[in-house]
């Protein structure tokens, strides 16, 4: 069992490890290895404290140096769902499952609105997690949304099962090699069905299909964990940046604006303290 469960390497999730690796607690690390997409595709940054101008890839190798040098390790795996057991939290990521005393997420924003009939059919034809369900559509037709490049493996995971993919790439120069791939251009507009996803629209267009899959980077929080209450699209924290559920705290982009570096790396140290102090005080119930 662990301490703390970090969910997201971006900034907020970056200053959560460091401050959490410092206490020397034993906490586990989700998300990519590479850290998050959005440090690197900065051209500019001009107003973190002490380094003037730096690039996005500039800062993205700074924090990886320096996760490298405090020997933090990233498990480089999505969360599809946290799950409150009573005395911890536990922590689906495809099929596999970790427990943790605490959690913080610093999961950042999504970058595409929720599609229309998203979250009604979500469990239902819908699905965030290729390797969880792209078994179900064996020999099947599916649409596919895919928000980052980073995630085309998924892409060709689902290609390598299903029979035809209508492919929304969200990104430049998708590179899937895959016969029964078609890029359909655009965006999904509306999933619809009756009691279950059976079309996609594409403005005029729409096709029938057994399923949709929407691969993104960032999950709503509030679909990740169920019962965390929400704020105008963002996760609903107080000073300390605990969230309604006891031992869960948020940081970063995802708990509102200014979606800003120094905000993000401010609340990952805010929120780990807040963990470390709720698992001091609560050493016989969830902690
Ligand atoms: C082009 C661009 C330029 C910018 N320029 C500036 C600037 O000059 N100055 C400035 O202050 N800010 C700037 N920003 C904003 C800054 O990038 C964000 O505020 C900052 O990255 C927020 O950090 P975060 O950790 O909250 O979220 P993110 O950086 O978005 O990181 C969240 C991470 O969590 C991961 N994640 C989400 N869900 C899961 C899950 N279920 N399982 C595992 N991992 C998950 C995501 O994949 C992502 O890697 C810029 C942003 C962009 C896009």
């Amino acid at each position: 069992m662990f301490d703390t469960a970090i969910i997201g390497t971006g900034a907020a999730g970056v200053s959560a490890a460091l401050t959490l690796k410092a206490m020397n607690r034993n906490f586990i690390w989700f998300g990519s290895a590479r850290l998050s997409e959005k440090i690197a595709r900065a051209e500019k940054i001009r107003n973190y404290p002490g380094l003037s101008s730096v690039s996005g890839e500039e800062m993205q190798r700074a924090f990886l140096s320096q996760i490298e040098e405090m020997d933090i390790e990233i498990a480089n795996k999505t969360v599809t769902g946290v799950y409150d057991m009573g005395e911890y939290y536990g922590i689906l990521c495809d099929k596999e499952s970790f427990e943790a005393k605490t959690v913080i997420l610093a999961s950042g924003v999504e970058s595409v609105k929720p599609v229309k009939g998203e979250l009604e059919f979500l469990g239902r034809g819908v699905s965030y997690c290729a390797t969880c369900d792209g078994f179900l559509y064996k020999g099947k037709t599916i649409a596919v949304l895919c928000t980052s490049k980073a995630l085309e493996h998924e892409i060709s995971y689902l290609a390598s099962l299903a029979k035809k993919v209508y492919l929304t790439p969200l990104y430049k120069t998708p590179e899937i090699e895959a016969e029964n791939v078609e890029i359909v251009p655009g965006m999904i507009r509306e999933i619809v069905g009756e009691r279950k996803a059976e079309a996609v629209r594409y403005g005029e267009r729409e096709l029938l299909v057994d399923g949709v899959f929407l691969l993104k980077e960032a999950i709503t929080p509030s679909v990740l964990v169920t019962g965390l209450a929400m704020e105008d699209g963002h996760v609903k924290v107080n000073r300390q940046l605990e969230t309604n559920l006891k031992g869960v705290f948020a940081a970063g982009d995802c708990t509102g604006r200014p979606y800003q570096y120094a905000k993000a790396v401010g609340e990952g140290n805010v929120a780990a303290h807040s963990a470390l102090e709720y698992l001091s005080e609560n050493a016989s119930s969830k902690a």
